[in-house]
């Protein structure tokens, strides 16, 4: 025990700290009070990863706190004054600092009904949720470690801190927290809480959407979401109860649970972008008559009604949506034309996306159709790719000219323009003319596009 916190103490003191945060420490210190690392930031440099933020913990009040970093000249905001967090900026670099606390009563399964500030730092690692992110850090006061944190995370296990049960009772979202860092660190579920998930994963249904939504997107970029999403399946069954409508659709697909095996299979083989492997989640493999019937237009608006429900930005539904409604792109024909009026309209990331997407589709298929009935991804892929970079005209914005030249041609003003410019671009796409302006207004003066 004692070797293993030497080993994290020489972890610690040897991490690179940016200077911004040590300087916050550093002024608490000085003006008396105790300050520590605690959380996330903590545990990822003992695991050797990239902290992405340095939260602190002390026992100054949040008053006290304002004071001694406006003292040192520092821009101060009382970001979450009730729950005790003031955020200083050192240089250009907030961080947040929270008084040490106890929660309250929580009579709403999420949040406690009040806090409490205390003076030891005890009581505010024993409120937090798993024994990997309760650890503190300091260069002046060492490690405290009061519940095996260091022990879990060399035997990569996910431990609520005190009685499991209790502590998802208190607040439903820890569930889906400890299914996140179980895939974002690789970390297994150790057994009470493990057995605390699968007896309290309804309680998820009292928390916000949008906090549900943001730890979703984080589980599902994890390095263990495939293995995390079919071991508790049950859970996210729960969280979008459409994803069965969506594995069920249609006759002949197999049980939910193999198509539930294999969509985890995609999700862990395609890009770590949220929105591709939100797609992948809500990937439901079809045949190609299957793909005709209009379930398939019904399965994107059950997708749109799951990221409805989550209460996504539109800019994320959209992103999501595009890659479900052009899923079978490979089964529709695409001659050079649509091949360009495609990028035109999606533009050259969702072309990769998509691509991300369908080469994980297709390698989840392998593995239960045999090799004749695949689709070819690969090719038209390269046929997408070598006009992504060779065309230079995609859509009537590219053309050398514009709704002024059309006029100017002498089109009526007003909706023949667009319409005229559309004709237009399906000629250059189409190769009849190059886009070039002068070849373009020589068929406008021609009278090409007057009927
Ligand atoms: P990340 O690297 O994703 O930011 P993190 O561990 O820093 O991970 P945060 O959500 O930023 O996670 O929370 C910071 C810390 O606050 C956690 O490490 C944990 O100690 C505590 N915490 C956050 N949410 C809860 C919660 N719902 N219940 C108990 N403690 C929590
Ligand atoms: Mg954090």
């Amino acid at each position: 025990m004692d070797d293993l916190k030497e080993k994290y103490r020489k972890k610690l003191c040897a991490a690179i700290i940016p200077p911004e945060a040590l300087k916050c420490i550093e002024i608490l210190e000085k003006a008396g009070f105790e300050a520590y690392y605690t959380g996330g930031a903590v545990r990822d440099i003992v695991m050797g990863r990239q902290p992405c933020d340095y939260d602190i913990a002390t026992n100054a009040k949040p008053a006290e706190t304002e004071k001694v970093f406006e003292k040192e000249g520092a821009r101060v905001h009382e970001t979450g004054i009730k729950h005790g967090t003031v955020t200083a900026v050192i240089g250009k670099e907030p961080f947040e600092i929270t008084t040490y606390r106890m929660d309250g009563e929580y009579s709403d399964c999420r949040r406690p009904d009040s806090v409490r500030f205390t003076s030891d730092i005890a009581n505010d690692l024993s409120r937090r949720d798993f024994t990997c992110n309760a650890i503190a850090f300091s260069p002046y006061r060492g490690i405290v470690d009061l519940f095996s944190g260091m022990e879990d995370i060399e035997n990569r296990l996910i431990r609520c801190v005190g009685d499991a049960q209790c502590r998802f009772k208190e607040d439903g979202l820890r569930i889906l927290r400890a299914l996140r860092f179980a895939s974002c660190l690789g970390f297994e579920i150790e057994e009470e809480t493990k057995k605390a998930i699968a007896g309290n994963y309804e309680l998820l249904g009292s928390i916000s959407r949008e906090r549900i939504f943001q730890e979703l997107k984080k589980l599902l970029c994890g390095v263990n979401a495939g293995k995390i999403l079919a071991d508790y399946a049950f859970v996210f069954f729960f969280l979008m109860p459409e994803l069965k409508t969506l594995k069920s659709g249609f006759e002949g697909r197999g049980n939910i649970a193999d198509i539930w095996q294999r969509t985890c299979k995609v999700i862990d083989g395609c890009e770590c972008l949220p929105h591709i492997r939100f797609a992948a989640m809500f990937y439901a493999p079809c045949s190609e008559e299957e793909a005709a019937l209009p379930e398939e237009k019904k399965e994107v608006q059950t997708v749109r009604d799951i990221l409805n429900s989550l209460k996504t930005s539109n800019e994320f539904k959209k992103s999501v949506l595009d890659l479900i409604a052009n899923r079978d792109i490979v089964k529709r024909r695409f001659g050079d034309k649509d091949i360009l009026r495609f990028i035109g309209v999606y533009g050259p990331n969702t072309v990769n996306d998509l691509f991300s997407l369908l080469k994980s589709e297709e390698a989840a298929e392998k593995e239960v159709k045999p090799a004749g009935c695949l689709s070819n991804v690969e090719s038209l892929q390269q046929r997408f790719e070598y006009f992504v970079q060779n065309g230079t005209c995609f859509s009537v914005k590219d053309l050398a000219i514009d709704g002024g030249d059309v006029t100017a041609a002498g089109i009526k003003p007003g909706p023949d323009v667009k319409k005229t410019l559309e004709r237009i671009l399906d000629d250059v796409l189409s190769g009849t003319v190059k886009n070039e302006k002068s070849l373009l207004m020589a068929r406008l003066r021609e009278g090409k596009y007057n009927d």
